[in-house]
């Protein structure tokens, strides 16, 4: 039985303070909820979130993390400095990442293995453009992220891997994939950890959808079979969009 996996990307939003803020509200919200949830805020908000959910079963984490141990990287955060924070989980390869910032593949590759490496837990995101799902790309894109990100990680590691769907036509631009689309997304996304390990393993991979996921749609995509939890931008930003989200089963 998967356990849904909601997660809330700041991504570059909110200060320390408003951030902390926002973190306490949830926790105090969240108290005794069954939901597993997870919030990534940016880096400099770190340190105040951890303090604001301290108590709480609130993950915080990274939103991206380098695949060196330290060194001459500037503006790069390390798996030691997360860890001395407590952070041990990191969002990596999300399409922001990919898109804005060109990391390839390889590179997400040589993250994940070293926040695996490091003990940390990872949520890989995967997701199309607009242009591969037209031309009929989507299985071959899901295909090449998948089997290079996972590239060298072993069976039992898969444990701390958590996927995220999430098509790029459908982050902030308020287009949602329907419930259909997403859990068919999902079914190939399973069937290729089936592949690359056993069924076992892809029944109990959690796979998250994201893009534009919000209060009105969460319901019908958490109804789908292969859709285990989202990965939500703009909506969780304030307590009152993403608290239903959470309780989508309410
Ligand atoms: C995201 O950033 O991962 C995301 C899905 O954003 P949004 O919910 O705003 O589309």
């Amino acid at each position: 039985m998967r356990k849904p996996y909601i997660a809330g990307n700041w991504k570059m939003n909110l200060t320390p303070s408003q951030a902390a803020k926002l973190a306490k509200e949830l926790a105090e919200a969240l108290k005794g909820s069954t939901t597993k949830v997870m919030i990534a805020p940016s880096f400099v908000s770190i340190p105040a979130v951890m303090k604001a959910v301290k108590g709480s079963d609130i993950i915080v984490a990274a939103q991206n993390m380098n695949d060196h141990e330290n060194g001459a990287f500037t503006g790069e955060v390390s798996a030691e400095q997360l860890l001395d924070l407590g952070v041990k989980d990191v969002i990596l390869g999300h399409s922001e990442r990919r898109h804005i910032y060109g990391e390839s593949n390889e590179l997400i590759n040589a993250k994940v293995l070293f926040a695996l490496k490091n003990g940390m837990n990872v949520d890989l995101c995967v997701g199309e453009t607009l242009d591969e799902r037209e031309s009929g790309n989507l299985e071959k894109v899901l295909t090449d992220q998948i089997s290079i990100g996972l590239k060298g990680v072993g069976k039992e590691a898969m444990e701390h891997i958590t996927i995220a769907y999430e098509p790029v036509w459908a982050i902030g631009t308020g287009k949602t994939a329907t419930p259909e689309d997403a859990d068919a997304a999902h079914a190939i996304i399973r069937g290729l950890i089936e592949k690359l390990y056993d069924k076992s393993v892809a029944e109990d991979l959690i796979i998250q959808y994201g893009g534009s996921v919000k209060a009105s749609n969460v319901k019908a995509l958490m109804a789908k079979e292969n859709i285990d939890g989202a990965l939500v931008g703009g909506a969780s930003l304030s307590t009152e969009k993403f608290l239903p989200i959470v309780q989508f089963d309410k």
